[in-house]
């Protein structure tokens, strides 16, 4: 006769991130623009309240492990720009907002651009993802989330206790790459903690399951065998970020074989998208990693202002089920999700399924 030990599921949560609110910042009364820009500030307390309310453990902040784990994933001329990007506009442009005018489209010869402008067409591939003076700061500890995530990931692995551990980052990171961030992203949350718990010695499986492709991580390891990539997200024929993840981009180099996209049409339901998790289950077991690392979108949930597929809140729980059967330890590093009347419930089904699987039946011995 066993009982279920009810293992807390630890959060890191970096309470600043609300400075970087670019709705609210920039052109507040534009009703068009703010429709238009989803990834508002205020998601990250409706997921700090709703972990809260759910009683999931306990919520923590961030360790600082410094600017070394980023500098190892992205160019250093990015994040320069990324840090000075705000004071540089303001200085040249005399305006409060770094948005790019122009795209250098790519293939372009490198230089050294000494204009604001000239290095965000440089490094950033669409307007979406504006610097104001707290961006740097949140993007930040946006990171800091992620990495403390996976390092007490490790440390309960030492332990012999095979939890999960929630980071509440925002803003998100999956669409941000080694030297050109978008799509609401700056710096890469997932795939910096990756590549940490590589240095580690670990062996690591991404899951990226945004509605939207993880492009960015994608880049990041696509000549890499020691991380496998695995995305399930909407057909990038109809979707952002359009230009990635097709079925068969598969990697390259000593990385061929190691990413798997599973791109669905639009519309997709519960049931389907189950199943193609199964078959994403199937490659992260057959590449028998260490550790475990979800991007998780709930923009996937129905009625997203930014999606169209139909999963409901039962669905997140299965998701997060059948990833805790996987029984790996798994760090969840939240990614997109912008409906804001079901984002925390979709959130915490998902972290409640987790728990639930990966919960060790504990056999009283006498
Ligand atoms: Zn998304």
């Amino acid at each position: 006769m066993g009982y279920w030990h009810n293992n807390p599921m630890h959060t890191f949560f970096y309470p600043g991130h609300i400075e970087h609110d670019p709705a609210k910042i920039h052109r507040p009364d534009d009703a068009q623009w703010n429709r238009y820009y989803a990834e508002v500030a205020v998601r990250g307390q409706i997921l700090h309240d709703a972990i809260q309310a759910a009683n999931l453990g306990p919520i923590t902040h961030p360790g600082d492990f410094g600017l070394s784990p980023i500098q190892d994933v992205h160019a250093h001329e990015m994040i320069n720009l990324l840090q000075n990007a705000y004071e540089q506009m303001k200085l040249e442009m005399g305006r409060e907002v770094a948005i790019p005018e122009t795209f250098s489209l790519r293939p372009r010869s490198r230089r050294h651009h000494y204009s604001v402008f000239g290095q965000l067409g440089f490094y950033c591939f669409d307007t979406s993802s504006p610097i104001f003076a707290p961006t740097w700061n949140a993007a930040y500890w946006s990171v800091q989330t992620a990495v403390s995530a996976t390092a007490l990931l490790l440390a309960n692995q030492a332990a012999n206790m095979q939890t999960a551990v929630y980071a509440l980052c925002r803003p998100p990171g999956h669409h941000a790459a080694a030297d050109q961030f978008g799509g609401f992203c700056y710096l890469n949350n997932v795939a910096i903690a990756a590549n940490w718990l590589v240095q580690q010695g670990q062996r690591v499986a991404i899951l990226d399951v945004d509605y939207h492709h993880g492009n960015g991580t994608q880049e990041i390891f696509y000549g890499r065998s020691d991380v496998l990539f695995v995305s399930i997200h909407a057909d990038p024929r109809y979707e952002y970020p359009y230009y990635w993840g097709f079925a068969d981009e598969y990697g390259y180099g000593s990385g061929y074989g190691f990413n798997h996209n599973l791109p669905l049409p639009p519309g997709t339901q519960g049931p389907a998208y189950l199943s193609a998790l199964i078959k994403a289950l199937t490659h992260i077991r057959a590449f028998v990693p260490d550790t475990l690392l979800i991007s998780l979108g709930v923009d996937t949930g129905q009625g997203d202002p930014t999606g169209t597929f139909l999963l409901e809140t039962p669905d997140f729980f299965e998701m997060g089920r059948q990833i805790g059967s996987l029984g790996l330890p798994t760090a969840v590093i939240q990614e997109g999700g912008y409906r804001l009347d079901t984002l925390g419930q979709h959130v915490t089904a998902f972290l409640t399924g987790l728990q639930t699987a990966s919960t060790p039946e504990i056999s009283p011995r006498t």
